[in-house]
């Protein structure tokens, strides 16, 4: 089997307020300055660190309180094939989803579809 090293995240621009589901590798994580995932408008939404190869410091400045969270992972907690909820720790809202490439792209497609769901629902009443 071979193993997934990738770790995608979809979450909300503060700057431009679109979202965004970007993708990065383990070993853009390993490298020195990190890895991050950047909006089309060129604002930085996530910085993954790891300097040991076995602890991944995730960073994302909050869109909801304008500070800075910090999560820390193992690989062991690392969710490569799962999706995992990132919270605002100050008002407990989500700010992002982290997880594997097609876990991450099943829940926002999802999400999606609820979401056509309820306008159609909404525009036909
Ligand atoms: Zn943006
Ligand atoms: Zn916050």
């Amino acid at each position: 089997m071979v193993f997934d090293t990738n770790i995608s995240a979809s979450l909300r621009c503060k700057k431009c307020g679109r979202f965004f589901l970007g993708d990065m590798s383990f070993f853009e994580m390993k490298n020195a300055g990190g890895s991050c995932i950047r909006c089309e408008c060129g604002e930085v939404l996530m910085t993954v660190k790891s300097h040991d190869s076995k602890t991944f410091h995730v960073y994302i400045p909050c869109l909801i309180c304008d500070k800075e969270h910090s999560f820390v992972f193992t690989w062991k907690s690392m969710p490569w094939e799962k999706v995992k909820i990132l919270n605002c720790p100050s008002s407990s809202c989500d700010i992002a989803f982290i997880g594997g490439r097609a876990p991450i792209r099943s829940l926002t497609a999802k999400r999606k579809k609820d979401m056509q769901e309820l306008i159609k629902l909404l525009s036909s009443s």
